[in-house]
């Protein structure tokens, strides 16, 4: 059996990770979604322990000195990380496992774990931005204006991934991500083929 693969997906806030990865992963079952750790506030809807681990600042400093988080970031002044064990566990099962991360955290995966696929998730344009994170309605004007500010920050790192998904059309870059993951999955050094002589 092979080694499941790390996907790091990336992208400012509001330009639809979110949206992708729930359908990506709805056609997928053999993906797994990283849980990660947060020090920022619960947003309606949001469950813990599916869409993060909220956690407050001294617990996570202790997840910190106890090196049980494979990156770690602050972003737009909270913390966040991925529990590595949760990570490890399902690669050595043979499962994939989805990290969507800031471009800080990607940067120190695509370092330490240079297995890992890349995906830089782009908006359309940065006015298109503003929009989607507006109506997405959640997010406090002081807390919206401060991600948009980073936003042209993150789309420059975009050189640094794999590969880059412009998220104008959902159902393109739904197609596209996947596309990504099928000719991943058919690279030769990941296809252990085991043939046995038929009499
Ligand atoms: P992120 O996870 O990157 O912060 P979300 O997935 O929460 O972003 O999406 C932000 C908003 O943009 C949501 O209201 C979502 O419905 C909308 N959205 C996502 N993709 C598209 C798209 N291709 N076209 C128009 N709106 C989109
Ligand atoms: P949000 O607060 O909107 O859920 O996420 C804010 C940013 O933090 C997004 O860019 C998201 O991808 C990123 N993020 C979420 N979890 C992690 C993590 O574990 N590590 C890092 N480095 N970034 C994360």
């Amino acid at each position: 059996m092979s080694q499941g693969r790390i996907i790091i997906i990336s992208g400012p806030s509001g330009v639809g990770k979110g949206t992708v990865l729930r359908q990506v992963m709805a056609h997928n079952p053999l993906l797994q979604f990283s849980v990660s750790a947060t020090t920022r506030p619960i947003r309606p809807g949001e469950i813990d322990g599916v869409h993060y681990h909220f956690v407050d600042k001294s617990r996570f400093e202790e997840m910190l000195k106890n090196n049980e988080l494979l990156e770690h970031a602050v972003y737009a002044d909270n913390y966040y990380g991925t529990p590595e064990k949760a990570v490890d566990d399902a690669l050595i099962k043979g499962i994939s496992v989805v990290l969507e991360i800031d471009v800080q955290g990607a940067l120190q995966i695509m370092e330490r774990r240079p297995d890992a696929i890349s995906i830089f998730i782009a908006p359309p344009s940065l006015t298109e931005l503003r929009r989607r994170l507006k109506g997405r309605g959640d997010t406090a004007e002081q807390i919206m204006q401060e991600r948009l500010r980073v936003a042209p920050h993150e789309c420059e790192i975009a050189q640094k991934y794999q590969y880059t998904v412009v998220n104008n059309d959902l159902q393109q870059a739904v197609a596209e991500v996947e596309a990504i993951l099928t000719a991943e999955a058919c690279r030769s050094q990941y296809r252990k083929l085991q043939y046995k002589e038929e009499n």
